[in-house]
């Protein structure tokens, strides 16, 4: 039936692509990629400058380019070491010979045969008369077909190769831009022409397929613009927009009986936050604040002042998670604290049986269950409040506009409150407060540990196994963190046509010899077996479902597990006070940002802590990225020094996709407009826009309306 019947478009599910099933489109969707639209937004990151073609007399030592050349010789494998296998094979041009060596790549034996030629990307090295490569990319040549000149660099997750992602892109734009469903043009005419803006289909083309890099550049600036306005619109039309009154003011609690009920004293600055949270639920419009604050400045007890203040008005309150750990570990707090008030509270998560989720369900529909926390199952049309009052939102920038406004659709009268940890440089503090009052918590309690933070190299290897067991000899528990990327994926011998290489070139590196990337997998078990067999060990993936990964986590606060390998990032607010060291793997890999929520899982008791980044970068601005975060602590800090060096003209270099999972605030493309005039007419135009059509009800605006309901995530499950 496949493709026979069924007409694609911009609509057609990732899941129909060549190449792609059940597996693989998970772990799109884990990329926040559900169908043709969703792909052709996932942009690159950078491109490869495979059309810089040399030949082995003039290309020199250390240059990246494309040498296109002939194999001599039948590929010859040969295992060095346990867990690497090196092919060699030699190929030859009009002017001499080049020898190719690849990595734990043995499928390269069935794709190259004596005679037949390829275009080889990657790093040449030059010693003498001898040239040679190592793993370098290959696509056959026939020197008819003409090949990309540049080929983009997606993010990618685990399980995702760049063959994949790059064939399955270019699928998609062939969909968006079919007859049968494409992708309308939405931006309105008017301002295409005032800011100079190429229309969208071309934007797409170029991003994807550019033929030279200025290409890109205007590609950039009309998706940069989109994206903005987009999301000017989206938080215009769902989020507060005007005020909204609130039919019954709540009345001031008894704050001096919620801070008896402490076993600390609340910080300035949680004090000024509380002050904020307790005018708007008593003033005469509802309130929509953000709270904003470093990791473990304590923000959950500001949001605990709201509930109070809902449940003292005989309101009852919600509190959203994004993830089942998460929603677990504030309802082991809270209930507590809350049923010692006389208060009931209930948690509402996804692996829940059905019958416990109706009886949950059914205590808040008739007013029973007071407080509800939970995760996106708190959204599900099942759920029914008597009385819902009091909204709150855990890590909001995880979720999406339309969701956050689905929970507060739960009542009549509901007051918002989110939280975040992200830092926001000034920019995007102004997108974010575009329609919320934003409170913000610069000040950590006191006695709060500095996690004593170092970059060293894989020399240090020996030291820093020393210095796990002297962790968990001390009764200290470890954090191991690695990137989400498999070294070997399969996919290649499935079709054999363009060979990508799984790799990500770091930022401000160009092409690695060798993306010496550690694989999770077989780190995680050589740790278990042959490091530290006497010790415990456990392994948390992108692969294991979300009540694995709960039970590991379970596992590790409950302080079972001694070491804990993770390649997804852990999860965001997790709180284990007896974990007190952490090492990143190819520190290089993660955003400054992440890798500062990263950090904050240790340091969390009362003992000394200890984060070492290990990285083997040749790349001197890598290196200096990661410098920033020995040197300070401040996750302000952190973030607007990263933003210095990352300036708004990076844009090859930089990281534009979408990567949701780093748990980094992301503004995607938009960043590479940061300050400049467009980024605020964004803002601006989609004040305009919507002051002319309320609502984008117009019908000259409707695929602009049905763009932005796509992109406040109103249309598709998160997870
Ligand atoms: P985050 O802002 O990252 O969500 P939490 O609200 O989870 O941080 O707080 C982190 C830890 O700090 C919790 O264990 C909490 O009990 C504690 N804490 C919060 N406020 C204070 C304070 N004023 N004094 C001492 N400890 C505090
Ligand atoms: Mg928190």
């Amino acid at each position: 039936m496949r493709g026979s019947t069924l007409k694609t478009g911009k609509n057609t599910p990732v899941e129909r692509f060549f190449g792609v099933g059940a597996k693989r489109a998970e772990a799109f969707h884990r990329m926040g990629i559900y169908t043709a639209c969703d792909l052709v937004y996932h942009f690159p990151r950078a491109y490869e400058p495979r059309g810089n073609v040399k030949t082995t007399l003039d290309a020199t030592d250390g240059e990246v380019c494309s040498l296109i050349l002939t194999v001599n010789t039948e590929p010859k494998s040969a295992m060095i070491r346990r867990g690497m296998v090196i092919t060699k094979v030699t190929a030859f041009d009009d002017f001499g010979k080049c020898g190719i060596t690849f990595f734990n790549q043995p499928y390269v034996k069935d794709l190259m045969h004596r005679g037949s030629t390829f275009r080889f990307f990657g790093k040449v090295k030059r010693e003498g008369f001898a040239v040679s490569m190592n793993s370098p990319v290959f696509e056959p040549y026939n020197g008819v077909t003409p090949l990309r000149p540049l080929v983009p660099v997606y993010p990618l997750t685990e399980g995702i190769s760049q063959k994949l992602m790059g064939s399955t892109v270019r699928s998609a734009l062939d969909m968006t831009f079919s007859e049968h469903d494409g992708l309308a043009e939405y931006l309105p005419a008017a301002l295409r022409e005032r800011y100079a803006l190429c229309d969208i289909r071309t934007a797409l083309q170029r991003i994807h397929r550019p033929d030279t890099i200025e290409d890109t550049a205007g590609a950039v600036q009309r998706l940069a613009f989109d994206e903005l306005y987009l999301f000017a619109l989206s938080m215009l039309l769902f989020g507060k927009n005007q005020p909204k009154r609130a039919s019954h003011p709540c009345v001031r609690p008894d704050r001096a009986r919620f801070l008896s009920a402490l076993s600390y004293s609340l910080t300035e600055a949680q004090r000024r936050t509380i002050d904020g949270i307790e005018a708007d639920m008593t003033g005469d419009t509802l309130m929509s604040r953000l709270v904003v604050g470093d990791v473990g400045s304590g923000k959950t007890v500001c949001a605990a002042y709201a509930v109070y203040t809902a449940l003292e008005n005989g309101l009852q309150a919600a509190l959203m998670a994004p993830t089942e750990i998460l929603a677990r570990q504030h309802f082991a707090e809270l209930s507590a604290f809350f049923g010692a008030m006389g208060y009931h509270t209930e948690l509402l998560v996804g692996s829940m049986t059905p019958a416990a989720k109706r009886k949950v369900s059914a205590s808040l529909a008739a007013g029973e269950a007071d407080f509800v926390i939970g995760t996106h199952t708190l959204i599900e049309d099942s759920v029914c409040f008597a009385n819902l009052g009091l909204a709150v939102i855990d890590e909001q920038h995880r979720f999406g506009a339309a969701q956050r406004s689905a929970l507060a659709a739960k009542g009549k009268d509901v007051h918002m409150l989110s939280m975040s940890a992200t830092p926001i440089p000034r920019t995007l503090a102004m997108v974010l407060s575009f329609d919320t009052d934003v409170s913000l918590i610069d000040e950590m309690p006191p006695g709060r540990q500095k996690v004593d933070t170092y970059l060293v190299d894989e020399s240090y290897r020996e030291r820093l196994n020393a210095f796990i067991r002297k962790n968990v000899d001390g009764g200290g528990q470890v954090y191991v963190v690695c990137p989400a990327v498999e070294e070997q994926e399969k996919l290649e011998s499935e079709s054999g046509d363009v060979l990508g290489r799984d790799e990500l070139i770091p930022p401000g590196g160009a092409v690695e010899e060798k993306p010496k990337l550690k694989a999770a997998v077989d780190y995680a078990k050589a740790l278990s077996e042959t490091v530290f067999p006497d010790y415990r060990v456990a392994f948390i993936h992108g692969k294991l479902n979300g009540k694995a990964k709960d039970a590991i986590m379970r596992d590790f606060a409950a302080g079972n597990i001694d070491i804990l390998v993770s390649t997804t990032v852990i999860e965001v607010g997790v709180n284990v006070p007896r974990a007190t060291f952490m090492i990143v793997e190819n520190a290089e890999f993660f955003g400054l940002s992440a890798l500062h929520q990263l950090r904050g899982r240790v340091g969390r008791g009362e003992k000394k802590s200890y984060c070492v980044l290990v990285s083997d970068s040749k790349s001197e601005k890598a290196k200096e990225r990661l410098r920033i975060l020995c040197e300070n602590s401040d996750g302000f800090r952190i973030a607007e020094k990263d933003l210095e060096m990352r300036g708004p003209g990076d844009f090859i270099e930089q990281s534009v996709g979408k990567t949701r999972q780093s748990g980094e605030f992301d503004l995607g493309i938009a960043s590479s407009l940061r300050d400049s005039a467009l980024f605020y007419a964004a803002f601006d135009e989609a004040k305009r826009t919507l002051a002319q059509d309320p609502g984008l009800a117009s019908e000259e605006n409707a695929a602009l309306a049905r763009m932005v309901a796509e992109k406040s995530g109103s249309s598709r499950p998160r997870t």
